[in-house]
C-alpha cells in the first residue's frame, strides 16, 4: 500500500496534480514539443488558431503570469527566451508572429498553469476581437 505523507508540503512550484501542463510536462499526457530547455517547454497547441500556434510554458508550475512574475523574473526571462528561440525555429521572424499571455477571468485563461501562445504564419488580424 503507498504511504501517503502529509507532513512536507511540496514545493511552491508543484502543481496540482490534474493540472494539464504539469502532466504533458511529467510526460503524462502527449505533445508535439517543437523546443525545450532545462526549465521551459513548448509544444504546439491541440486547437490552433493559425497555422503556427505553439504554447510555451515554464516546466515548473506557476498559474499565471503574475505569480511568475513575481516569483522567479529570472524564468519569466527565459520563458520569452524560448518565445524567440521558437518564432525562430518555426520561421516566423521575417513576417512576425504574436504572442499573448492570457491571465484571470477577463483574460480568458482556460489553463491554470502560465503559458504564452506563440501564433503565426498568416496575417492575424485585430489584436482584439470587438
Ligand atoms: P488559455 O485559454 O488558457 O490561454 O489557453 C489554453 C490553450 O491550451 C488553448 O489554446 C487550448 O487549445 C490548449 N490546450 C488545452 N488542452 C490541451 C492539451 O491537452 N494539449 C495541448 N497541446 N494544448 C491544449
Ligand atoms: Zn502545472
Amino acid at each position: 500500500m503507498a504511504v501517503v505523507s502529509n507532513d512536507i508540503a511540496p514545493p511552491p512550484t508543484a502543481g496540482p496534480p490534474e493540472c494539464l501542463f504539469c502532466r504533458i510536462v511529467a510526460g503524462e499526457i502527449p505533445a508535439t514539443v517543437v523546443h525545450q530547455t532545462p526549465t521551459t517547454l513548448a509544444f504546439r497547441d491541440i486547437a490552433p488558431k493559425a497555422p503556427v500556434h505553439v504554447l510555451v510554458i515554464p516546466k515548473a508550475h506557476y498559474p499565471d503570469l503574475t505569480s511568475l512574475a513575481e516569483a522567479d523574473p529570472g524564468l519569466a526571462g527565459e520563458v520569452l527566451t524560448a518565445v524567440a528561440a521558437v518564432a525562430k525555429a518555426e520561421g516566423l521572424l521575417g513576417d512576425g508572429y504574436r504572442t499573448i499571455v492570457n491571465t484571470g477571468r477577463h483574460g480568458g485563461q482556460e489553463v491554470f498553469h502560465v503559458h504564452a501562445h506563440v501564433l503565426g504564419g498568416a496575417p492575424l488580424g485585430p489584436m482584439i476581437a470587438r
